[in-house]
């Protein structure tokens, strides 16, 4: 069990304060009562979980009070963005359950009114064009105890500005060599008001609008605007924009009257431990081929997790858990882990599989026989059923549950004791055979017939139960065991660069795994299995008719729930 007091107030019946705001400006009849939402990503990358903490409030929240949520892609940098993201995003969405119906948005189709404003604001003083460097602008912006210092160009005519503003965007200038800023104060606490930049000269070709722009809107004159002219209500983000929000009132300003305005809520982002989730360091990550893709099943992306096996309930069970807030907070990866393992332990389906295989023989079982052992497919699921595994002479155990000479409260395979094996009977070790290095190469044992399970006389008690598979029939497959990516909880935080920190053990790869053969006719990909008493494992796309892949999804284990039961 999970404490309640995680900050979290969705867990219980009550609303998070997000949700309370937006019932408040529903009952007083703002917007004429509607609620519009928004998920804005930039296509730039894939989406991490943090994202889909995001998007789970903008969905979420539409669902619980009926109103709609918009796709929005925020596509204003052409040199970063590319179709590929559009496509993976809009999946990673659907996969966990949401959709913005007709809704679909681009950032991109509001250039044109985005630049009748720009126009609109010089021709009524409120925007001029700096010939200055960016280096240039940034010194003269002071500090926050200090005023900035106006530019030489900021009360340049407007016919003037009107004309620069015409020529940057018919691509007369270098990229670099102009900005279009808005003409606010170089004194204001706010940062953000020291004359922001509103456009920049970018010449490469947009993948929606090709070359027909070649000034593109900053984030903050785009954002609020592109909310406007959607009707978006209720803009929910991330507390990083909380400085921001002041200018995106100003914009919005603009445009909006009484009748209608867009209003920013901001919340805590979603940080986990052990893993990065800047855009930035994930593509580097891609890109220097130091994890195998953005579906590496060790990245934090939703593709990552979906191939590694998470599901959408554990994601949405984890968010749900760790709750919206005002406060910056690290995510623990086992809060997650946990909500995964209660999933998967509902639905995936038990099979046997011995990753690591030393060979038992039961000298006193017939050499030519088999006989069919019928196993539970999931105790957790009266619908699963059951279903038969062989069972003969020689079976796959795992290397771990042998030992010659254990410590006491061993209560596995060892000479002279009885276990069970799972479903089947119960043995009594007789010894092993060892090659010239000393390492067990078999293990033998006597079975009693009279103890079969399901049977009368099966139920004599013996401390342990080991899973096993029969060898003339067992399926070899690969598994693809995986760690943390990286070597510290929290590597954002630490000096230096952030791939001095990965984890160099963070994949290992096991080419032997023994599979019961009702497992191999069944596998596809995606499929989450339980292998008992090991994990709960999902099958890789790179399997083949060949070949099995399969990832290791997360052990049996919950340490983070024992540690909350003693406090
Ligand atoms: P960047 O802007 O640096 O490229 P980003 O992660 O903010 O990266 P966006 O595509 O702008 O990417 O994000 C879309 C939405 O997702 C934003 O509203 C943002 O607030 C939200 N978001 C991004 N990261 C997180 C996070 N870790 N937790 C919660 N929400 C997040
Ligand atoms: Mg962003």
């Amino acid at each position: 069990m999970i404490p309640e007091s995680t900050g979290n107030t969705s867990i219980n019946e009550g609303l998070n304060f997000v949700e309370q705001y937006i019932k408040e400006d529903l009952e007083a009849g703002k917007n004429g009562g509607r609620l519009n939402t928004r998920f804005p990503p930039e296509p730039n990358g894939y989406l991490h979980i943090g994202h889909a903490k995001a998007f789970i409030m903008d969905f979420g929240v539409a669902e619980k009070f009926g109103g709609t949520c918009n796709l929005r892609f925020d596509d204003t940098n052409p040199q970063k963005e590319d179709t590929e993201y559009v496509e993976a995003i809009k999946k990673d969405i659907h996969w966990l359950g949401y959709d913005w119906g007709d809704r679909l948005y681009y950032a991109s189709d509001y250039f044109p009114q985005l630049w009748d404003l720009a126009v609109r604001m010089i021709k009524e003083g409120k925007a001029y064009v700096d010939e200055q460097t960016s280096e240039q602008i940034a010194a003269q912006k002071g500090t926050p105890t200090q005023p900035g210092q106006n530019s030489p160009y900021r009360d340049r005519p407007i016919e003037e500005n009107l004309d620069l503003f015409e020529r940057m965007n018919k691509g007369e200038f270098d990229e670099g060599s102009m900005v279009l800023r808005a003409k606010i104060d170089m004194a204001s606490d706010n940062m953000h008001f020291r004359d922001p930049v509103m456009y920049r000269i970018i010449k490469t070709p947009h993948w929606r609008t090709g070359d027909r722009w070649k000034v593109y809107p900053m984030y903050d004159f785009a954002h609020g605007q592109s909310d406007y002219f959607e009707g978006v209500t209720h803009s929910i983000c991330t507390l990083e924009f909380v400085p921001h929000r002041p200018l995106y009132e100003y914009f919005v300003k603009e445009l909006a009257d009484e009748s209608y305005c867009p209003r920013q809520i901001e919340f805590n982002r979603l940080n986990l431990t052990y893993t990065v989730m800047s855009k930035r360091k994930l593509l580097q990550l891609v890109k220097e081929g130091l994890v195998a893709g953005w579906d590496d099943p060790r990245m934090p992306t939703l593709c990552g997790l979906r191939r590694r096996g998470y599901t959408p309930d554990a994601i949405k069970d984890f968010v749900n858990r760790i709750g919206y807030t005002k406060y910056e907070a690290l995510n623990h990866v086992e809060l997650l882990e946990h909500s995964l393992r209660e999933d998967l332990n509902k639905h995936a389906t038990r099979v046997s599989a011995v990753v690591n295989p030393v060979k038992l023989v039961i000298t006193n079982y017939p050499e030519d026989k088999t006989e069919l052992m019928e196993m539970d497919s999931n105790p957790e699921d009266p619908t699963a059923g059951t279903h038969e595994m062989p069972f003969s002479r020689e079976l796959w155990i795992e290397r771990e549950d042998f030992m010659e000479n254990p410590p006491k409260k061993f209560f596995r395979m060892t000479p002279g004791k009885e276990v069970r094996l799972k479903g089947a009977y119960i043995v009594k070790c007789t010894g092993c055979k060892k090659n010239d290095e000393g390492d067990i190469e078999e293990i033998y044992a006597e079975y009693d017939p009279e103890t079969r399970s399901g049977l009368p006389g099966a139920d004599r008690k013996v401390k342990g139960t080991l899973h096993w598979v029969n060898v003339p029939t067992a399926v070899e497959v690969t598994v693809r065991d995986y760690d943390r990516l990286f070597n510290v909880e929290n590597p954002s935080a630490e000096e230096g660069d952030f791939r001095d920190l990965l984890n160099p053990e963070s994949l290992k790869v096991r080419e032997t795994v023994k599979v019961e053969p009702w497992l191999a006719e069944r596998a596809k990909d995606g499929d989450h299995y339980q292998f008992q008493r090991i994990g709960y494992y999902t099958v890789d796309p790179d399997s083949t008719a060949e070949r099995l892949v399969f990832n290791r999804t997360i052990g049996l284990k919950d340490t983070f729930a024992k540690e909350m039961k003693k406090g």
